[in-house]
């Protein structure tokens, strides 16, 4: 097997049609993705699982959608205006931009070579805008940087409306924005993308516990989507390295062929966003106990992921190349539940087309994902599914007409077997 390189995923995602750069026409917008059909289905099964994954504790999770945009006090409070900044420095000969602690200050710029930098500074990474149309009564706000943060400021709605009881979780899929100084690696480090998290709340007392639980949950999560567990590993931060509002935060790392990196953050927050949302608004967002008859804090366990890393992820991680009779093949294996077409269906010459596309249109109200294709030799038909990660190819040929079977190609194994018309929907459903 040859070794998959990011070259050869951005190739494949813009040769089939999973992603491509924004704006391409007009030259592209850097750090920002346009998803493709396959795209936007692969993403879609991914948020499902994750939904899945979260909803299933014996806890009750439940699921908000908040704004995008927040107000200037909601980012003063959450400590990003004061901290959500990186450090960053210009090469003033090549005039190129870099993240400072990314380089090493005393080696010359390597982009060009000379050694002529400005002085380190602090680059907000949050997007900022005005809301109203009169610039002088315009109210500041910004793109959320993180969905987090209006799961926080929701907390007592969501307890006094929904009326659920501590422990319980909140989860949010939403886009957010970072205008990171320097966006690489295609979709690992982007300025729009999207997040999965989930706020856990609980009383101080079992917060330990409850994120060591959440740990092993989301660790179950990445073994059931199919991730190869030997590229998967968890790493505790070290206490110079924690965010300003974090006790404990372990990474759940993946190994690319960049290096191992941060797919997931596991944070312990403590009560501080609760208790810094308590301050700067006013409102008491503690809550009371009705055994201690006492008020308290609670305290957070987050779970964050970005949909678009693990996206990439299941590129890096389901990617092949087998050789077959000195012919490569390229196939995205990818888990059957995360596959964006479960099964093509393939008459063997377009004379049969007819005959089969009852078969497709039969799949598709059943509410598979289906492909019909009908132009082109079989095999290169069924290389294309490969390329794209289906994992079981449907052929109607001319036996079909009397049998009523199709052949059933398996993608991985490459096994192929007769399989009854009317059996296809039980077929689909044990895959
Ligand atoms: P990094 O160290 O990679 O910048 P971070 O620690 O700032 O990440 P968090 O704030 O913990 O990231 O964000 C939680 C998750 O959101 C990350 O684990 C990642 O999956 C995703 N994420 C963060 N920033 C980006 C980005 N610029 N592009 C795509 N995904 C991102």
């Amino acid at each position: 097997m040859a070794n998959v390189t990011l070259e050869k995923i951005v190739a494949l995602c813009k040769r089939r049609g999973f992603v491509y750069q924004s704006a391409e026409i007009y030259s592209g917008l850097n750090g920002v993705y346009d998803f493709g059909p396959l795209g936007a289905e692969l993403k879609r099964n991914i948020r499902k699982l994750w939904i899945e994954s979260v909803t299933s504790t014996p806890e009750e999770v439940l699921l908000i959608e908040g704004s995008i945009l927040g107000s200037h006090q909601v980012w003063e409070a959450s400590g990003h205006l004061k901290n959500f900044s990186d450090p960053m420095i210009d090469c003033l000969n090549c005039k190129k931009r870099f993240r400072a602690d990314e380089l090493n200050l005393e080696k010359a710029c390597p982009s060009c070579g000379v050694k002529n930098w400005t002085d380190v500074r602090q680059f907000q990474l949050m997007f900022e805008t005005n809301l109203g149309a009169l610039s002088d009564q315009a109210t500041k706000a910004y793109l959320r940087p993180e969905t987090a943060q209006s799961i926080f400021i929701n907390f007592k709605n969501v307890l006094s409306t929904y009326r659920v009881k501590i422990p319980f979780g909140i989860a949010q899929i939403g886009k957010a924005f970072r205008n990171e100084i320097t966006p690489k690696q295609f979709l690992f480090r982007m300025r729009e993308f999207e997040q999965m998290e989930l706020e856990f709340f609980c009383k101080p007392e079992s917060s330990d516990k409850y994120f060591d639980t959440w740990i092993e949950h989301r660790m179950k999560f990445y073994e059931k989507i199919g991730l190869n567990q030997s590229k998967l590993r968890l790493r505790k931060h070290e206490q110079d390295e924690l965010a300003h509002y974090s006790k404990q935060c372990t990474d759940v790392e993946y190994e690319f062929p960049f290096g191992w990196k941060e797919l997931e953050g596991i944070a312990h927050r403590s009560d501080y966003d609760l208790r810094q949302h308590s301050a700067h608004s006013g409102k008491d967002l503690s809550v009371f106990d009705e055994q201690t008859k006492e008020s308290y804090m609670p305290h957070v366990v987050e779970s964050s992921v970005g949909v678009d890393r693990l996206f990439l992820t299941l590129l890096f991680d389901s990617y092949h190349e087998d050789n077959i009779e000195g012919d490569t093949r390229t196939v995205l294996r990818f888990n059957p539940a995360i596959a964006p077409i479960t099964a093509a269906i393939l008459p063997l010459s377009k004379k049969l087309s007819e005959n089969a596309k009852p078969i497709y249109e039969n799949l598709k109200k059943q509410s598979f994902r289906v492909q019909f294709d009908e132009s082109g030799s079989i095999g290169k038909r069924y290389r294309r599914q490969d390329e794209i990660g289906t994992p079981v190819c449907f052929t109607f040929d001319f036996d079909s007409l009397e049998d009523n079977n199709v052949t059933a190609r398996n993608r991985d194994t490459l096994k192929q077997e007769r399989v009854s018309i009317d059996r296809l929907e039980m077929y689909l459903r044990k895959l």
